[in-house]
Parts: C-alpha cells; sequence; structure tokens
C-alpha cells in the first residue's frame, strides 16, 4: 500500500478518483491546470505542474479530456515522459481510442516506462462510489501489479487484451450508452407528447425489454432520477461534448476496419449538433431537451 501515486486531471472523474485513493490511505501527488479543480482535492499532495507531480511517483495516472491532450501531457515538449522513472506504470484512464494509446505504449516503452490504457465505465456515480470498472490493454503482468490500486477507486478490473484492447472495449461501451440515451431520450419525449405520465410510462419501461442502466439510473427525464444530472438542471456528468467525442473514436475505429456503425455516426452528429447549440457542457442526457425543443443554457 505504499505506492507512490501521482494523478494528473482532476475534473468529474479524476477529482472522485483521487478521493478514493486518499479513502485507501494514499496521498498522491496531484495536477490540474485549473487551480479551482487543484484545490478541491484534500488529502492529496498539489503540485504546479505534471512534471512536479510525477516527480519519484511510481505509478502515473492521467484522466484528461481528449487524445490530444493526453499525448501533449506525456509526450509533448514538457510531456512527462522525459521525467518519469524507469519501470514506473503510467495509466491513462480517459477515452481517447486505441490509436494514441498504442502511440503512448510504443513511447513509453522505447524509454523502459511500462503503459496501460485503463479507461473506466462507471460515470461520476461510480466515481464518487469507487465502483468503477475498469478496462485494462497492455501487459497482463502490469495489469495484475496495479490491480490492488485500481480497486481502490474500482469495483472490477478486467483485463481485455494487449495495448489499446481497453479502449475499444471502453469505445464498444459507449456506443451502446451514447445510442441508447437518444433512443430513450426519443421514446420519452414521444410518450409525454402523446399525453404519457412520464413516471407511469418509465415504471413500464423499467420492467419491461426497453430498460437499460440509462432508463433504470441516469434518466433523462428531470425529476424522475433524484441522482441522474437531468434533475440537477443536467450540470455535472458526462458531457455532450465527451460523448460526441467518443462516438467519433468508434465511428473513427470503425472506419479503420470498414465495420458499419449505422446509430453511432446518427447519434454522433446528433451530440455535435448540440454542440454547436451551446450544449457542450451540459451532460449528454441533455439530449431529451434538444428533442423537446426547449433548451435552457
Ligand atoms: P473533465 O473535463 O471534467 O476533466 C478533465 C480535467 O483535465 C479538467 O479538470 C481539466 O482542467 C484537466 N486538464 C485539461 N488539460 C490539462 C492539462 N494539460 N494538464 C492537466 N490537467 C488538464 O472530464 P471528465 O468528465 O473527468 O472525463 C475525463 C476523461 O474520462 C474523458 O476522456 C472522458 O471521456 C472519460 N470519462 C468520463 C466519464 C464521465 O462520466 N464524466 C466517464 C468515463 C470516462
Amino acid at each position: 500500500s505504499n505506492s507512490n501515486i501521482a494523478f494528473i486531471g482532476l475534473g468529474q472523474m479524476g477529482s472522485r478518483m483521487v478521493n478514493n485513493l486518499v479513502k485507501h490511505g494514499q496521498k498522491p501527488r496531484v495536477y490540474d491546470v485549473v487551480p479551482a479543480a487543484l484545490a478541491s482535492v484534500n488529502g492529496a499532495i498539489p503540485c504546479s505542474s505534471a512534471e512536479e507531480a510525477v516527480d519519484g511517483a511510481n505509478v502515473i495516472f492521467t484522466m484528461l479530456p481528449t487524445g490530444q491532450v493526453v499525448k501533449n501531457t506525456v509526450l509533448g515538449e514538457k510531456g512527462i515522459l522525459r521525467k518519469i522513472s524507469k519501470n514506473a506504470l503510467l495509466l491513462d484512464s480517459s477515452t481517447i481510442g486505441p490509436q494514441i494509446a498504442r502511440e503512448v505504449f510504443e513511447a513509453a516503452k522505447a524509454k523502459n516506462i511500462r503503459f496501460l490504457d485503463t479507461p473506466v465505465s462507471g460515470g461520476v456515480l461510480g466515481a464518487e462510489a469507487g465502483t468503477l470498472c475498469f478496462m485494462v490493454g497492455g501487459l497482463e503482468k502490469d495489469c495484475k501489479e496495479v490491480e490492488p490500486i485500481l480497486l481502490h477507486m474500482g469495483a472490477r478490473v478486467f483485463y481485455c487484451g494487449e495495448s489499446g484492447a481497453g479502449q475499444i472495449t471502453k469505445l464498444c461501451n459507449n456506443l451502446i450508452f451514447g445510442v441508447t440515451m437518444v433512443g430513450t431520450a426519443e421514446a420519452m419525449n414521444l410518450g409525454i407528447k402523446l399525453g404519457l405520465d412520464s413516471k407511469v410510462l418509465t415504471d413500464v419501461i423499467n420492467v419491461s425489454t426497453g430498460r437499460s442502466f440509462t432508463s433504470e439510473l441516469y434518466h433523462p427525464v428531470p425529476g424522475t432520477r433524484e441522482n441522474a444530472p437531468a434533475t440537477k438542471n443536467y450540470d455535472g456528468g458526462f458531457s455532450v461534448e465527451l460523448i460526441a467525442k467518443d462516438l467519433g473514436l468508434a465511428s473513427e475505429a470503425a472506419l479503420s476496419i470498414n465495420a458499419p456503425v449505422f446509430l453511432a455516426s446518427a447519434s454522433h452528429q446528433l451530440f455535435r449538433t448540440m454542440n454547436t447549440y451551446g450544449l457542450g457542457k451540459k451532460d449528454f442526457s441533455v439530449i431529451y431537451k434538444f428533442l423537446e425543443g426547449v433548451v435552457n443554457k
């Protein structure tokens, strides 16, 4: 339990993951470009740069918005790869797709640094509760070694295969999550506009074949689920920008093997359109309001 952990990126997910590391007795060195985010975590050691955070660490996490940011942070001019100790384990839990994950893996390997792609599912609720599901790509022995630390933040760890396999797994999951959100919001908007009671419709769906994580826990209609972002003015949660990114990554991955992804593409375009309407920072369940035609930014 005496790992020297560094954690970079303290947003919706990262801040909560760090809180759980602290709860399990770790004292991670942390960094975020936004000072307010840096101040939000108690019991960790705030650092003034990513380089400072990774100094002396043997397990380093990144939880950043996009692949480009991960690339800059790890491989860039001031990238942490130059500062990380040999044989240390670098783990990226962001959703960035398999291509950049493999690029980072190879660059790390060339410097005798071990890299795993370790994207997560479970959202902010899972991050808060420490019940995330980790999907791991890279060397299996590295996965085994770091599993106890991952279990400080998550309930399940799956070794998915070689470098990039964690990312591919995550994209497949989020394809379903994105498409299901669109479908659930469409159905709820249809039913409510045709005069149905939202609660009764939801209760029926949740004991019928239309049920999903979305209808059960992440319901897009405000007031239906106490802890869902929809009930909190669509703030917090998983942003439109990020699901659009993930569906784009899924489409890109599909293109590389010519697999058809009709619904991923349609959903991708929908969320991108919502982005242009200024909804990029809202939780993606705001698709319900968008379809309803009543949009509160
Ligand atoms: P977020 O935007 O809330 O957090 C990202 C954090 O990174 C921010 O605090 C930002 O200030 C920081 N950051 C940006 N550039 C930086 C840099 N150069 N150096 C240091 N910090 C920097 O995003 P999030 O919701 O926490 O998601 C993070 C990643 O996890 C994304 O790839 C997302 O797709 C994925 N993810 C999100 C969820 C979710 O429900 N929110 C669930 C699973 C996976």
